[in-house]
C-alpha cells in the first residue's frame, strides 16, 4: 500500500511544533492507526482538518498521578496540628479519604482528574496506584478491581495510562502498622507479583490493538518496601522491561530512617544494590547529595519532579539544575492534583530555583542562548522525558510516533502577540489552561473547542461523590 492510500487523517494548523521549533504552513499526516507519517507543506494534501489560528504541539505526559486524591482538593488547606502542619499531617487527612472510597467512587474521582488532565493538554498519564484492597483490608475477588477502575476511567476520558502498580509491604522501619494503610498492603512479593501478572494479562486484552493501557512496577518507597522485597520485584520488572517508579527522598525523615536501617541514603541503597537502571524513575528526589545525583546519572536513571504538589506539601525544592548538569532526565507529574496544569509544573521547576538562588534562567544551557532555549528544555521534561519515563508512545511529533497532541488558540490573551521564535516561551511560562482548544489521542479528538464530550456527566458524578464524602 502506498503512503497516500494509507493516509487516514491530516491536520493543518497555523503552526506545528516539531524538531524543536514552530513551523508554519505545514500539515501533520497520519495513517489509519494514527501513526504520524510525515509533516508536509500545507496544500499538498486533500481535505485536511483545518485548525485555524492554532499552534499544534505534542501532547503532555504526566508521569506521576494519584487520581483519587482529587477528592481532597481544597480540604487540607488549614492548620490541624498544634505545633506545625507538614507532609505527615496532610497524609493522615489523605488516608482518611482513601479509606472510604468504593471502586465506583474511585472511577468517578479518577474520571474527574483525567478530564482535567485532558483539558490541560495531557495525553498520557502514569498512575501510581496503591489502593488495592477493601476498606477492611481484605482482598477483592479481583485483586486488581481498583486498578482497573482507574484504567477504565482513563480510557473513558480518552487518555493513555501506565498503571504503575504499587508494592507496599509495611508502614516503615521499626514502625507499628498504621491501620489506615490496610488498603495498600500486600505483605509478600509472591502475592504482589501474582497480581501484577494478572493485571498485565487483563490490560493486554484491553490493549490488543492500541497501546492505551499498560502496567509498570512501583515499589512505594524504601520506607514501605524492605530491601529483599524490593530486589525481587525490580528484578521481575527488569526481566519484563517494565517501567519502575518509586518515591525517593521526598522527606528528610525518609532519608534518616533509611540510613538508620541500612547505613545508606535511599539513592545510595538503590545504587549499591544495583537497582537503578534507565527504566527507573525516582519520584521527587529532593533531599539528595551531589554524590547521589552522580549515582543516578551513572545508572541513566530518571527523576520525576512534581513542583506544584511539592510546594503545596512543603516538601522542598527539586535540585533540577544539578540534575540537568549531570544529564539526569527530569519528567513532571501533577501528583496530588492540588492543581492539574503540567506547564505550571514545568515553569515551577525553574522558578523554585530562581527564588532559592536569586538568579534568572537557572536551567538554561550555557551554550544555547536562543529566545526559547530554556522553554525548550522545560517542554522536553513535560513531553519527551515523561514518555520515556512511563514508556508511552507519544512525546514528540515525529514520523513513527503516535498522533497525540494539543492545540492552543494563538489569540488567547495569555499568549497573543507571540512570534514563532518566542511562542514556546510564552506557552511554557504564561499559557492559561483555557487557551487549550483541541486534544487528540491516537488520532481521536477527545477535547474539541476546549470541551470534552462527557464533561457535564463527569462533573455531575464527581459533585455527587463529593457530596457523599463530605456532606
Ligand atoms: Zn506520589
Amino acid at each position: 500500500m502506498s503512503k497516500v492510500d494509507s493516509i487516514k487523517q491530516t491536520w493543518e494548523p497555523t503552526l506545528v511544533y516539531a524538531n524543536g521549533s514552530f513551523q508554519p504552513n505545514a500539515a501533520l499526516v497520519c495513517d489509519r492507526s494514527a501513526q504520524i507519517l510525515d509533516l508536509v507543506p500545507a496544500g499538498d494534501v486533500q481535505n485536511p482538518t483545518l485548525l485555524k489560528n492554532r499552534a499544534l504541539l505534542p501532547g503532555l505526559v504526566n508521569a506521576h498521578s494519584h487520581a483519587f486524591q482529587r477528592v481532597i482538593r481544597g480540604r487540607t488547606e488549614y492548620r490541624t496540628a498544634n505545633e506545625k502542619d507538614s507532609f505527615w499531617t496532610w497524609r493522615e487527612m489523605m488516608y482518611s479519604a482513601a479509606l472510604r472510597l468504593t471502586p465506583e467512587d474511585v472511577y468517578d474521582a479518577s474520571r474527574m482528574a483525567f478530564l482535567e488532565m485532558a483539558l490541560a493538554g495531557i495525553t498520557s498519564v502514569g498512575e501510581f496506584h496503591y489502593l488495592h484492597r477493601a476498606p477492611d483490608g481484605s482482598a477483592y475477588d479481583d485483586p486488581n478491581l481498583m486498578a482497573k477502575e482507574v484504567v477504565r476511567a482513563a480510557n473513558d476520558v480518552g487518555l493513555r495510562i501506565a498503571l504503575l502498580r504499587v508494592a507496599y509491604a509495611r508502614s516503615g522501619y521499626e514502625t507499628e502498622t498504621n491501620p489506615r494503610q490496610v488498603r495498600f498492603i500486600e505483605n509478600d512479593p509472591a502475592t504482589y507479583l501474582k497480581n501484577l501478572e494478572q493485571l498485565e494479562r487483563d490490560l493486554g486484552d484491553l490493549d490488543a490493538a492500541r497501546r492505551i493501557a499498560w502496567a509498570g512496577v512501583a515499589p512505594h518507597s524504601v520506607r514501605a518496601v524492605p530491601l529483599d522485597f524490593l530486589k525481587e520485584v525490580i528484578a521481575v520488572a527488569n526481566g519484563k522491561q517494565l517501567p519502575v517508579h518509586m518515591h525517593v527522598a521526598e522527606q528528610p525523615a525518609e532519608v534518616s530512617a533509611c540510613i538508620a536501617e541500612y547505613g545508606r541514603s535511599p539513592v545510595a541503597l538503590l545504587a549499591t544494590e544495583g537497582l537503578l537502571s534507565e527504566r527507573f524513575t525516582g519520584v521527587h528526589v529532593i533531599h539528595v547529595t551531589p554524590k547521589a545525583i552522580r549515582m543516578l546519572a551513572e545508572a541513566r536513571a530518571m527523576v520525576c519532579a512534581c513542583p506544584t504538589t511539592e510546594r503545596n506539601l512543603g516538601d522542598g525544592i527539586v535540585p533540577a539544575s544539578r540534575f540537568f548538569n549531570q544529564g539526569v532526565r527530569v519528567s513532571l507529574g501533577t501528583d496530588s492534583h492540588v492543581e492539574i496544569d503540567l506547564l505550571e509544573d514545568a515553569r515551577e521547576l525553574e522558578y523554585h530555583e530562581r527564588l532559592q538562588k536569586t538568579e534568572r534562567a537557572v536551567l538554561a544551557s550555557a551554550d544555547d542562548k536562543g529566545q526559547s532555549a530554556l522553554a525548550t528544555r522545560l517542554f522536553v521534561c513535560a513531553t519527551i522525558n515523561g514518555a520515556a519515563s512511563i514508556n508511552a508512545p507519544g512525546g514528540s511529533l515525529e514520523p513513527g510516533r503516535t498522533a497525540d497532541f494539543f492545540t492552543v488558540d494563538l489569540d488567547d490573551p495569555s499568549i497573543a502577540g507571540a512570534s514563532s521564535d518566542d511562542l514556546l516561551s510564552a506557552i511554557v511560562f504564561s499559557l492559561s489552561r483555557t487557551a487549550i482548544r483541541d486534544v487528540v489521542v491516537g488520532g481521536k479528538r477527545i477535547v474539541e473547542d476546549g470541551r470534552h464530550a462527557q464533561q457535564d456527566d463527569i462533573v455531575e458524578r464527581f459533585k455527587a461523590l463529593q457530596k457523599k464524602l463530605w456532606g
